[in-house]
């Protein structure tokens, strides 16, 4: 049986890598594209080759398709998930789910009563590197985890440079846009949740309109842990990567926060140095892989709506954080607080 997908947002981040990850699929296709501009859903659709080009969410959703991939600007995502869901679509949405954890509650509890998918798009569970790392940890390979560390400050390419630095209404800033990322990699990694943030976020030169280029924050997690990670859009010349120590070995992993299946696992222990070995097959694919294997009832997407609401609820709290001076709790089924 063959997923005809609709994209709904003609975007960087599809044209990049998931128009491509659903056309590995065995039985994927993308049926139609929908652009709030008709004219910029025509040229995409051209440039792509994709059959359909709609300038309207309701043309889309009432065109033959099963399944819709999200990547407008994030304070679309609500509005455009829940016409899907009630349309009978399932929904692969873009992180954050939505701009706030009430909304992104909202909008898993009316897929759950739809008996739609929905997954978040949350890629970099899909590496290898991380799910070599969390079979490490899950395997006890460093003993008891007891500090995590996250590097994941890029320089925001010229060509992304738009709303995610100049507009808080479309849901910009740094934290929404990889903090998001970094609380869902360190939940997937360590197999457990965080508890509290405490977080400073700057504004270091790139990002206008009150926004964050920048920020520092410190977790505790539910079994003590304590981790830090630092997420920018404006050093130019930092690496990423991703460490947790414990009370018998420490994982080094080094270039491994990035789109791409590259990078390396470090296995440090008395028994000395052993470098971990993982898959590398792309992460956008492998998203799209377990999508359609939960749409056949075969499992669950690799991060879910739930993992979209821990994730928000840790962008939220790190930004109340960030605003109030105070550590704040985290609290995806109420929202966080001080
Ligand atoms: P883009 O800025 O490329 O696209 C977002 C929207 O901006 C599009 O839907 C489009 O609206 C509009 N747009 C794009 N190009 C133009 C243009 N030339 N003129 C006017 N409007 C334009 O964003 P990204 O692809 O970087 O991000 C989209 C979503 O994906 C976000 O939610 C982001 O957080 C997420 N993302 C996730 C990543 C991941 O790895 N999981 C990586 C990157 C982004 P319209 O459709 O109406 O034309």
């Amino acid at each position: 049986m063959s997923i005809r997908w609709g994209l709904i947002g003609a975007s960087t981040i599809a044209r990049q890598f998931m128009i491509g990850a659903i056309r590995a699929q065995p039985n994927g296709e993308i049926a139609a594209v929908m652009s709030s501009s008709a004219e910029r859903a025509t040229a995409y659709a051209g440039e792509n080759g994709i059959p359909l080009a709609v300038g309207d969410l309701n043309a889309l959703l009432g065109s033959d398709i099963d399944a819709v991939y999200i990547s407008t600007t994030n304070e679309l995502h609500l509005e455009q998930a829940l016409a899907a869901i009630k349309a009978g679509k399932h929904v692969l949405c873009e992180k954050p789910l939505a701009l706030t954890s009430a909304d992104a509650r909202a909008m898993v509890a009316a897929a759950g009563d739809a008996g739609i998918v929905l997954g978040t798009n949350h890629h970099l569970r899909n590496a290898g590197a991380h799910r070599a790392m969390r079979d490490a940890v899950a395997a006890g390979r460093i003993g008891k985890p007891i500090a995590a560390r996250v590097f994941h400050s890029v320089f925001l390419p010229e060509n992304l440079q738009g709303w995610r630095i100049t507009k808080p209404e479309a849901g910009g800033g740094v934290v929404l846009d990889i903090t998001v990322h970094d609380a869902d990699t360190l939940r997937f990694v360590l197999g457990d949740d965080p508890a509290e943030v405490s977080c400073f976020t700057q504004s270091a030169g790139m990002a206008g309109g009150g926004l964050e280029d920048g920020a520092m924050c410190v977790w505790r997690f539910e079994s003590g842990l304590i981790a830090q990670s630092h997420e920018g859009f404006t050093t130019k010349f930092a690496g990423t990567g991703f460490e947790v120590h414990g009370s018998e070995g420490s994982l080094i992993a080094t270039n491994v926060m990035t789109q791409k299946p590259d990078g390396s696992v470090l296995l440090r222990t008395t028994q000395g140095e052993e470098q971990l070995s993982f898959d590398r097959e792309d992460l956008y694919v492998r998203s799209v892989r377990r999508f359609h294997a939960a749409i056949r009832r075969e499992g669950q997407p690799s991060a879910s709506g739930e993992d979209g609401i821990w994730s928000l609820a840790c962008a939220e709290a790190a930004l109340q954080s960030a605003a109030s001076g105070k550590a704040v709790k985290i609290d995806p089924k109420l929202g966080s607080r001080n």
